[in-house]
């Protein structure tokens, strides 16, 4: 008798291969069989109708400091998503000195916008090296497997201390954060990340070592080619381009090792990303491994009477006597004729010139709307519904910002819709050299929510787009398993084989159907955050055992500690 045994689902088994009815069998955590399986299980599912894939590999996720006091891991667990990497963009909280954790705090907060008060009442700093992080991990159960990196900024602080920022830096402290990294590689972290962009800063300025020199990047990364594991991953404002890329092929020469980076279709550049790729395309021929990692859909604020952002958040008459009110006084307030006037007469009073555009970017404003969608047409922009109807884009916004009493986002993408259509990131999404990525699960809690983006793949491109090509149901599970497992070197899971982990989502992909964001209050201390819950997964299953049921933790927590390994 198997431990269990999914019957007559619609297998899409995560190697690309085209799909088929059959069982899957797991004993032990293990798949054991796949096809036709005569044994009974101890439980059955009958998947008769529906999908059965892998569950989903999210390697970009920033869960560090959550994941120390949440078994749950929500919304990334309820998308179906089975094992998520954290760490990424340089940011995380080991190793820790005693006494600065303020500082790791305030990057994740400047960096993430997680919380701060959160991570200071959730977090209990249970160690000091990335090692005994690694093993406090290991120690908790959770719903989902879990893998850590090593974050330049932490190890830059815990070396450096108060001059973590420095751009050039000492050959005796590079050495000492090249050990350090690869003792946390020998420990099981999967990869070390770096921030080299101007977007990503705290309350000091940017992120440590996001200026860092090619030698410090180099030395560093030479401790994933000393451990012979690992992947390096950053976020740089270069995308891959000169002078980065020079660096990045010598540590690919010197190591072997992978080396991941975020690759958009920018409005400053809206073409640089083919030759991004034709170039990376001509390095693996070389046997280069550099993999630009791209979203689902294109990373989107979304702006809200409860989110950190919106078009009037920093008119007077708004700071003033709105800001504070609780969202349902400041929407009766805001629908008063009086209140709208005086708002609609006024100016943003934010100088920021980055941040003022931002807000007044009236073409890339769209009502997201519930169910949410996240490939507008330019006609139902902010800028194009006003002229349509002989009015400000202001009014415009003003009023679809009161819709669902105050609960309306509008989607403010930041890259990869200057075409306003999904076109170029399909381009990047299937292209054989890119990965999935940059849900940045756990993040953003009060501007944006991607956490989902491995649902909006089976929902939007296998299924639903109308503005343009799909991405075949096969082809599209692969990217988020096989795909994404095979870049961190994850050998036991991503595929519906035997021997593979028994990592399974059951889903019904006719229901399969996002909600619209929502902003709880339910972080340690009150703090806030943007979830989006899905109906349509029947059952996420985590090494044999059934961890969702209809959306519904069952509370199994069979999740463990992913560690890299050689
Ligand atoms: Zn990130």
């Amino acid at each position: 008798m198997h431990d269990l045994v999914i019957r007559k689902g619609t297998i899409v088994d995560g190697t690309g291969r085209e799909r088929f009815t059959g069982d899957v069998a797991i004993d032990d955590g293990m798949i054991v069989a796949t096809g036709r399986v005569a044994e009974r299980g101890k439980r059955e599912i009958d998947a008769a109708g529906r999908l059965v894939t892998p569950g989903w590999v999210d390697v970009h996720t920033h869960y560090d400091g959550q994941v120390t006091w949440d078994p749950i891991l929500a919304p990334s667990s309820w998308h179906g998503v089975t094992t998520l990497v954290m760490g990424n963009c340089g940011v995380g909280f080991a190793p820790r000195r005693p006494g600065e954790e303020n500082f790791l705090i305030e990057l994740m907060e400047g960096v993430e916008d997680i919380p701060g008060t959160a991570l200071h009442e959730g977090i209990d700093w249970r160690w000091e090296s990335f090692p005994e992080y690694l093993d406090a991990l290991a120690a908790m159960p959770r719903v989902l497997d879990v893998a850590a990196q090593v974050p330049h900024c932490a190890l830059r602080a815990y070396v450096l201390g108060d001059r973590a920022h420095a751009d050039e830096i000492d050959a005796d402290a590079i050495a000492a954060m090249a050990r350090l990294t690869e003792e946390a590689m020998r420990a099981g972290a999967v990869g070390f990340t770096t921030s080299r962009t101007i977007l990503h800063r705290s309350k000091h300025g940017l992120v440590p070592g996001t200026n860092s020199t090619p030698e410090e990047l180099l030395a560093l990364g030479s401790a994933l080619g000393a451990a012979g594991h690992g992947v390096f991953e950053m976020v740089a404002d270069l995308q891959g381009q000169e002078p980065d890329l020079s660096w990045m092929i010598d540590f690919c020469r010197r190591t072997g090792r992978t080396i991941t980076f975020a690759l958009a279709q920018t409005p400053m550049q809206p073409t640089a990303w083919r030759d991004t790729l034709a170039r990376v395309d001509q390095l693996a021929a070389d046997g280069l491994k550099i993999v630009p990692q791209v979203p689902t859909r294109p990373t989107g604020m979304l702006y809200g009477l409860q989110s950190s952002l919106h078009p009037f958040i920093s008119h007077p008459t708004y700071v003033a006597s709105l800001a504070a009110l609780p969202l349902d006084e400041r929407v009766a307030r805001l629908r008063t004729a009086d209140v709208r006037a005086r708002i609609l007469a006024e100016e943003p009073g934010i100088e920021h010139p980055i941040a003022r555009l931002l807000m007044t970017n009236w073409p890339g404003i769209f009502p997201l709307g519930n169910p949410p969608d996240y490939e507008p047409t330019a006609e139902s922009s902010a800028f194009a519904v006003a002229a349509r109807e002989g009015r400000r884009p202001e009014e415009v916004v003003y009023d679809w910002m009161l819709e669902r009493d105050g609960r309306q986002f509008m989607f403010a993408p930041l890259a990869n819709y200057v075409d306003t259509n999904f076109d170029a990131l399909r381009e990047m999404m299937v292209h054989p050299r890119s990965v999935l990525g940059l849900s940045d699960g756990g993040a953003h809690c009060g501007l944006i929510c991607d956490a989902s983006m491995p649902t909006y793949l089976l929902t939007h491109w296998a299924r639903d787009r109308k503005r343009g090509e799909r991405i075949p149901l096969e082809q599209a599970v692969r990217l988020q398993t096989g795909n994404t497992a095979a870049v961190y070197g994850f050998r036991d899971r991503g595929t519906l084989e035997v021997g593979k982990k028994g990592d399974v989502n059951v889903i019904d992909h006719d229901a399969l159907q996002l909600h619209a964001p929502e902003m709880v209050f339910d972080l340690p201390g009150g703090g806030r955050r943007l979830i989006q819950r899905v109906d349509g997964y029947r059952y996420t299953v985590v090494s044999g055992a059934v961890t969702f049921e209809d959306g519904e933790p069952t509370g199994a927590k069979p999740g463990t500690l992913v560690r890299g390994h050689a």
